[in-house]
């Protein structure tokens, strides 16, 4: 690893820090953390900042509710955009019980489960993320609204696009932190954005996901513009997506790629798509976990809502960029950015790993618009829909044995509790367009 307790303690001194965010994550994705003040780091690094799991949703029991952060030293990050209230360094941490061994909640240690796995069969998983958002305008009293502050569309330059600057912050902030910054661009609905970063090892990539949310929020409220990564904010234009890019490599080469195969992917690549193409209604209830989710799912919107996969076509559900070489790799493109980027990543892998372990073979690959099909045409290619709903994406989350599996028999419960709880709350709410409906005609 690339620090010792030692080097935490005399960056900390060195660099004037005077607190450190104790970072983790709870199953549904929200960050949490623990504030301590420099005089503490000796106490932190040695594992012994203590959190009361009883009060984090889908944590523990309160009989047994004592963890003890673990923090990962190599994510020692000052937090560059704190610097007005004190500087402010922050540390991602493993959730443990007292005894050390590492909580069977904490969504972290089920993503580093998954890899290790992978990392006996001799196997690295890269993941780059592509993260959309929207920007929006705050009325007087700071909420947010659904209004956006410019009329640009995809890829389209200043000076229409006013977003522009703030997203130029964003990426500046970003690469305070560390974050190597690839590409960052208008997206076709107005106030929405994208910015990819360069892809990374996979807990890695799930814990800048993190920190790229924050980063964005905060940048984004400093210019008085609220940013969400709610999927769908606005009916009729396009919801923001997390598009995820996956490679596996072995001793250093890409094991996607192979000159003499099949489009020049390799045996494995397309058991891997097969693998999250079997597992994708399973998976969807994690990557897309929020009943907004299944609103960006529609067609129309560069969204997928079946499970197909191509080599370039933009509906399908998986699509392999042009690109080969060491940069060959698999997009899956229902995620959004609301999942918990350790628990999508871990069922992503998972399900690849599962495809290349029974040697399945994908489906024909589909070059036409899908959404152009009808379901009889859609169902002679056989492709499936993906659910359409939260309700039946838990139940094909249940249906899956996988899932259980990589999720481990804590989190799978206290997830599946926790959205059949957010359904059954929407289900009997009384929604706007209701209102709009009915109220006169009735
Ligand atoms: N916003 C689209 C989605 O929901 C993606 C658009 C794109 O990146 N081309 O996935
Ligand atoms: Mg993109
Ligand atoms: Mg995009
Ligand atoms: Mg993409």
């Amino acid at each position: 690893s690339k620090y010792t307790k030692d080097d935490i303690i005399r960056m900390v001194e060195e660099e004037g820090i005077d607190f450190i965010r104790m970072q983790f994550t709870d199953i549904f994705g929200q960050a949490k953390n623990v504030a301590i003040t420099a005089s503490q780091i000796q106490k932190a690094v040695n594992n012994q900042i203590s959190i009361d799991g009883s009060s984090i949703e889908g944590f523990t029991r309160i009989h047994e509710s004592d963890q003890y952060l673990y923090p990962d030293l190599d994510t020692f990050t000052v937090l560059s955009w704190y610097e007005q209230q004190g500087k402010v360094a922050r540390l991602l941490c493993d959730v443990c019980n007292p005894d050390g061994t590492p909580f069977i909640g904490d969504p972290r240690g089920a993503l580093k489960r998954v890899l290790r796995r992978a990392a006996d069969l001799g196997y690295t998983f890269n993941v780059g993320p592509e993260c959309e958002f929207f920007l929006f305008e705050m009325d007087k009293d700071g909420k947010p609204t659904t209004k956006t502050n410019d009329e640009a569309g995809y890829f389209d330059l200043g000076p229409i696009d006013h977003g522009d600057h703030t997203r130029r912050e964003i990426c500046l902030a970003l690469e305070a932190l560390g974050f190597e910054i690839e590409a960052s661009h208008h997206e076709c609905a107005a106030g929405q954005h994208e910015i990819d970063f360069k892809y990374a090892e996979a807990l890695n990539a799930a814990d800048s996901i993190i920190t790229f949310k924050q980063t964005v929020k905060k940048i984004a409220y400093a210019n008085g513009l609220h940013a969400t990564f709610m999927p769908k904010p606005i009916y009729g234009t396009a919801g923001s997506g997390m598009h995820i890019n996956m490679s596996l490599f072995k001793d250093g080469k890409n094991v996607f790629f192979d000159p003499d195969g099949d489009r020049q992917l390799s045996k494995d690549a397309y058991h891997f798509i097969a693998g999250l193409l079997t597992h994708v209604k399973g998976m969807t209830a994690i990557t897309n976990p929020l009943v907004n989710s299944y609103k960006r799912l529609v067609p129309g919107y560069e969204a997928p809502c079946y499970s197909a996969w191509s080599a370039s076509n933009r509906s399908a559900l998986i699509r392999i960029p042009a690109a080969r070489g060491q940069s060959t790799r698999v997009e899956l493109r229902n995620p959004d950015p609301s999942c918990n980027p350790y628990l999508a990543l871990a069922v992503c892998l998972a399900a690849g790993l599962d495809g290349m372990e029974r040697k399945l073979t994908p489906p024909e690959e589909i070059t036409e618009n899908i959404f152009e099909m009808n379901a009889d045409e859609r169902a002679a290619c056989g492709i499936e829909d993906l659910p359409d709903s939260l309700e039946h994406a838990l139940d094909a989350l249940e249906a899956d044995p996988l899932m259980a599996e990589v999720l481990g028999p804590h989190i799978y419960t206290q997830y599946i509790a926790g959205k059949e709880k957010e359904w059954e709350e929407y289900c009997t709410r009384v929604s706007s367009w209701e209102i709009a409906k009915y109220m006169v005609l009735y």
